[in-house]
């Protein structure tokens, strides 16, 4: 079983597959909470001021749950993508979230993604690469792509929470395609941590693809960031990344 927040059709507007037209599948629940992100959400339960990510809807569960869908079987997630579909388009699928791989083993996720792979549809997972992917006995996530939003600091999780190298090192060893995309502000790059949390995280590998974008979930913030995370990633020689998302259409759902 999963819970769907969510299904909607757009482009990519993070990374490397960037401006994609894509079918988005919001899955519900995550194993983070990264409050240091600062987003705000009323409950719609009872008025509070929520604190988390620009995601919120999708992790807080005591108060978005009853938004969530169950689903039970393929077929009712496959019918929801392909009603999406645009006549003559072959658009990318973004499994995200909340957490996607906290749903890995399940036979809902595993038989839709099967599906769309048979169908030649790129796959993209956007995971804050916490999770342990047995790629071994689930060898199907070796077609797919990873797009890894490793936490810094500035999320408010802990090391210990928000780093898991085993995870890493698996996904970029089992997968043809895999990136990682960091969310900066300014301060995190002023006080020099950016660059220590990337490097510890990225050292043992040969040239990895990174990407970096500025923190924020509506328009005023992103424009405060993006000018010093541009900067870092000449200085660097990192891609940066905009959210184009957030430029066009500020903080709306299921952009
Ligand atoms: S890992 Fe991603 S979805 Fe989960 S709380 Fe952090 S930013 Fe939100």
């Amino acid at each position: 079983m999963i819970y769907l927040v969510e299904s909607f059709y757009s482009f990519q507007g993070e990374g490397k597959y960037a401006g994609t037209p894509s079918i988005f599948i919001r899955l519900g629940g995550c194993n983070l909470k990264c409050e240091g992100f600062q987003s705000t959400a009323i409950s719609p339960i009872d008025g509070k001021k929520l604190k988390g990510c620009d995601s919120i809807r999708a992790v807080n569960r005591k108060h978005f749950s009853f938004l969530w869908e169950k689903i039970t079987s393929p077929s009712a997630l496959i019918a929801k993508i392909e009603n999406l579909i645009p006549k003559n388009c072959k658009p990318d699928i973004v499994v995200t979230g909340g957490e996607p791989l906290l749903y890995y083993k399940e036979r809902e996720l595993i038989e839709t993604l099967k599906y769309f792979l048979t169908k030649k549809h790129k796959i993209t997972i956007e995971t804050n690469a916490t999770i342990f992917v047995n790629f071994k006995k689930y060898p199907l996530y070796k077609d797919i792509v990873f797009a890894m939003s490793v936490k810094l600091s500035n999320s408010g999780e802990s090391y210990e929470k928000r780093v898991n190298k085993k995870a890493i090192d698996s996904i970029i060893k089992n997968t043809k395609d895999s990136f990682f995309k960091f969310v900066l502000d300014k301060e995190l790059i002023s006080s020099k941590k950016a660059e220590r949390e990337i490097e510890d995280i990225i050292i043992s590998y040969n040239n990895p693809t990174v990407f970096c974008m500025p923190m924020g979930s509506n328009a005023k913030e992103v424009e405060k960031n993006a000018p010093a995370v541009a900067e870092f990633c000449i200085k660097k020689c990192y891609f940066y990344m905009d959210r184009l998302h957030i430029r066009l259409w500020n903080n709306e759902e299921k952009r």
